[in-house]
Formats: C-alpha cells, structure tokens, sequence
C-alpha cells in the first residue's frame, strides 16, 4: 500500500489495530474492530483498511433486511446503493417520483411497510448467503432488533459481532 496524497512510495507504516466507527457507509450505527491504520511517514495521511468490503457491505445488509423495526431513510440509501441503483433509477422502478425516493432517505417522508417489504425483498434476492426465507422472517416474524451492527476483521475475514 502506497500513499496517494505526496510523492512518498514507500510502504506505509503500519500504526494500530482501531476500532472505527463506519460512518463512510452513510450508516450511523456500524462500528468495526480490528481494522488496521497504516501512516505515511512523509505527509502524516492516515489509511484505514477495510478488507473485503463487498463481504463486509453483505453482512451490513443481511442484518438490516431482519431488522425488526421499519428501516429507516439511511438504512434504504445503504441498501440501495449496495443493490447498485442511483436513485434515479430506483425511484423509477418503485414508481415513485425522485423527489419522494429522497424524501425518504432523508427521513422528511414517512418509509411505508410495502416499501420497506420491497426493499428488504430486493436485497434479500441478492444476498450471497441466504440463511433463512421470506416467510421465516415476514411470517413468523424472526427479527432481530438492532441497535448498533458490530463487526471485526479476523484473519478469515468479517465476522458479525453480538452487539453489546
Ligand atoms: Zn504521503
């Protein structure tokens, strides 16, 4: 890994294991262990490294389609892009209107069941690893509910942390 801000390439130094709270993903809630910070030693940048972000944006994902509650504006956003759609796209095939689509990722518009079903249905079909089924969660209702997604970075790769 080499710096990307000055001229310096060198290997960056490797400085801590961190624990960082993943507000890049647009999420306020996400926090992750054992990622490594690399420094330059020329022009001070920090790094972060994320691992296998796809594996890591999975897991985020799987545990919001069984969120217990209705997802909320941030939590659509996160899903929607990691299905892959701008906004404008994804507006138009819910058959809503951009204006209301970003209503409700900005929480100034109510998210309405169907919808938040939809979603949830969407990513669900994506999923690499589907453990459970449709009916196991929306009919026999096995929800979690979450407040804060936890995750640490092993040797293998993420692995889901019980929330504390
Ligand atoms: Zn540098």
């Amino acid at each position: 890994m080499k710096c990307s801000m000055c001229d310096n390439d060198k290997i960056l130094k490797k400085e801590t294991i961190a624990t960082h709270r993943y507000k890049e993903c647009g999420l306020e809630n996400v926090i992750l262990h054992g990622i490594t910070s690399y420094k330059c030693k020329k022009c001070g940048e920090h790094y972060l490294s994320f691992g296998d972000i796809e594996q890591l944006h999975n897991m985020i994902a799987t545990a919001l389609t069984r969120k217990a509650s209705v997802l909320k504006g941030k939590e659509i956003r996160f899903l929607r892009k990691h299905l892959g759609y701008s906004a404008a796209v994804f507006a138009k095939l819910v058959g809503y209107e951009n204006e209301h689509l970003s209503r409700i990722e900005n929480d100034k518009n109510a998210v309405q069941e169907v919808f938040d079903r939809l979603v949830r249905m969407l990513v669900m079909e994506k999923l690499p690893d589907r453990k459970y089924d449709l009916q196991d969660l929306f009919l026999e209702g096995k929800f979690m509910s979450l407040d804060w997604l936890e995750f640490s970075l092993a040797k293998k790769g993420w692995k889901s942390q019980a929330a504390a």
